[in-house]
């Protein structure tokens, strides 16, 4: 079932969102080559903490971080190790953060130093992917008109769109109904309507749309290997308007794509 949220709650789920931002702003100015993912994992938590919050991921049914760290051909759920990230990588960065009983749930891509121009324009129609599907998250839409919206962006310049992951609902829980997919037809699904919070998180593929599941049970990567970029918002719908709940502005403040 769908939790309907109130106005008091959704201002709870900011509150949640402002560390959670605060802690992409920090994560922002230590993301480059030669930095180790797991420095990353640490200074997140660390600030999440101190702030009187809670990773959202870590524990997750197990998971072993605070932050998901997809590097290149990992499309999500990777996590941090002692990998060094080098000069034309790209990484994906997603984090959570519980505070008051409510989660918030944000994801950005990098590119650390110079990578190609194709892999460049992956990042930038990922990211404004992320911002076409959340003009379709207004009340009266559907969840349909959503995933319509990216697939018809990404896949009109060439990319693909990944399936088996989507966005979700969330609030007391990190993930709640309805899903989000990232593809799907105008006006189909679950009516949009006031009081809904959903996770908007598009995860695009340079190349064909396939997915694998790596060995260490987590990270999910491209089969056939090419980057994949992941861009996510929690949003809020209201029925006259949509509010963007978690911000990047911290992150680009810092960074520039
Ligand atoms: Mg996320
Ligand atoms: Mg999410």
């Amino acid at each position: 079932m769908i939790y309907f949220k109130s106005e008091e709650e959704v201002g709870l789920i900011k509150e949640s969102a402002d560390i959670l931002g605060r802690a992409h702003g920090l994560l922002a100015k230590e993301v480059k080559a030669g930095i180790k993912t797991n420095h990353l994992d640490k200074i997140a938590e660390e600030f999440i903490r101190d702030h009187g919050g809670v990773p959202s991921f870590k524990n997750y049914n197990g998971f072993p971080s605070s932050l998901c760290i997809s590097v290149n051909e990992n499309v999500v759920h990777g996590f941090p190790s002692d990998y060094e990230l080098n000069d034309g990588d790209i990484v994906s960065i997603d984090c959570g953060v519980f505070f008051k009983g409510f989660h918030s749930d944000s994801a950005y891509t990098y590119a650390i130093g110079q990578v190609e121009d194709s892999v460049k324009s992956l990042l930038r129609d990922t990211e404004k992917s992320l911002y076409i599907g959340i003009e379709q998250a207004v009340a009266g839409n559907r969840i349909g008109d959503i995933g319509f919206a990216i697939q018809s962006y990404v896949e009109e310049r060439g990319y693909s769109v990944v399936r088996e992951l989507v966005g979700h609902g969330l609030g007391k829980a990190l993930h709640e109904e309805p899903e989000v997919p990232n593809y799907g037809k105008r006006g189909r699904g679950t009516k949009l309507k006031s009081g809904m919070v959903i996770a908007i998180e598009p995860m695009v593929n340079l190349g064909k749309r396939n997915i694998v599941q790596e060995k260490d049970g987590w990270t999910i990567r491209t089969a056939d290997r090419m980057p994949s970029a992941h861009f996510e918002h929690t949003v809020a719908i209201w029925s006259d308007r949509t509010e963007i709940i978690t911000t990047h502005k911290y992150i680009e403040e810092v960074y520039k794509l």
